[in-house]
């Protein structure tokens, strides 16, 4: 007798469901929206997530590309990257907002002569009395700030052919938001539902860590989609409690100080706080970078350059005799930027 699984057009219809399958698979695939475009997580490697290139401090009424020589910058900060190549990394967040000194082409510049990818972002930066904010957004409704982020990630920025990899914003680091920082945080909540894009927010202690996440979660967007910046001038008790939101931790301002001591914020400060973090078991949810850099054309040359070492040279070998292994290291300088970074909408039923 002859037995057959599958009729021929059951045969066809299986095929078909492979197919569906594997083309949804593909979708899923999670990227990275570099300056030279998009990359699979999986290539981001060891990342510093929270770094600059050049910070303009002029004021969001005076500054522009007008203020700085390209060629200049490069000359500057080329062998900065260079170094940071030298010590693995491959893939650098421009964290310098509009208004503030970001400059697009001039990161794609540098990443095609490092080989670094890098990453820059779209948003605005409230803190400092809204300095940085640009006139239209003092007026304009959530909705309509967020409708101009969400235009450079469909289209780049400035015509320039580059999209953002992230939301950028800024809020004071006080008890509670202004109207105008609880505007900028709805906007970004909008922004990251139409795009997938992380939030990260200039944020620094715990209550305006919390006041945001309050903000977000009512406009339905998931604490996963957002990084508490700064967050080394939070508590310990505040990062457990955001973290098991799913929030972010994002310590960033990582240095060696001529003094180490805990209330310094040197090497010994962070790996104390990381060490606590591994203790009760939050690791997963912790970014780490340097904050580093600038070039400052407020200043002669460009002013103190500070390269983006010292994770590498000071932080690593610190935490290592604090029983950190390998894999510890990997997963705040690799795993988690995939999982922080990943363009992804992430909301949560209201
Ligand atoms: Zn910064």
């Amino acid at each position: 007798m002859k037995f057959t699984i599958f009729s021929k057009s059951s045969f066809s219809f299986f095929i078909f469901v492979i197919l569906c399958f594997s083309i949804s698979c593909k979708t899923q695939e999670l990227k990275l929206i570099t300056v030279k475009g998009e990359i699979p997580v999986e290539k981001m490697g060891i990342c510093l997530i929270h770094e600059h290139i050049l910070v303009d401090f002029i004021g969001a009424d005076s500054t522009g590309y007008h203020r700085w020589e390209k060629s200049k910058v490069i000359e500057c900060a080329l062998p900065f990257l260079m170094e940071a190549k030298k010590n693995g990394v491959k893939t650098f967040f421009e964290c310098t907002p509009a208004y503030l000194g970001r400059d697009p082409l001039l990161y794609k510049e540098l990443s095609e002569k490092s080989g670094i990818n890098i990453v820059t972002n779209t948003g605005y930066y409230g803190a400092r009395d809204n300095k940085f904010f640009p006139k239209h957004a003092f007026d304009d409704t959530a909705e309509d700030i967020a409708k101009v982020w969400i235009e450079e990630f469909n289209n780049g920025i400035e015509g320039t052919g580059i999209f953002p990899g992230f939301i950028k914003i800024g809020v004071e680091r006080k008890d509670t938001l202004s109207p105008m920082h609880a505007k900028l945080v709805k906007a970004a909540a909008i922004a990251h539902k139409a795009t997938g894009l992380t939030i990260v927010s200039h944020t620094g202690t715990d209550d305006p860590a919390f006041a945001q996440l309050e903000i977000l979660k009512n406009e339905g967007v998931s604490p996963e989609a957002f990084v508490w910046t700064h967050a080394q001038h939070g508590t310990i008790e505040g990062y457990i409690k955001a973290a098991k939101q799913g929030a972010w931790i994002s310590l960033d301002n990582i240095q060696k100080l001529s003094d180490q001591s805990d209330e310094s914020r040197g090497i010994a400060f962070y790996a104390k706080i990381l060490t606590e973090l591994k203790k009760v078991n939050l690791l997963h949810k912790v970014l780490i970078s340097h904050d580093a850099g600038w070039y400052n054309p407020g200043q002669e040359n460009g002013g103190k350059f500070r390269g983006y070492n010292n994770i590498f040279n000071d932080l690593i070998p610190a935490l290592k005799e604090n029983g950190f292994s390998d894999d510890d290291i990997d997963l705040m300088l690799v795993k988690n930027p995939q999982n922080a970074y990943a363009v992804k909408i992430r909301v949560i039923k209201l």
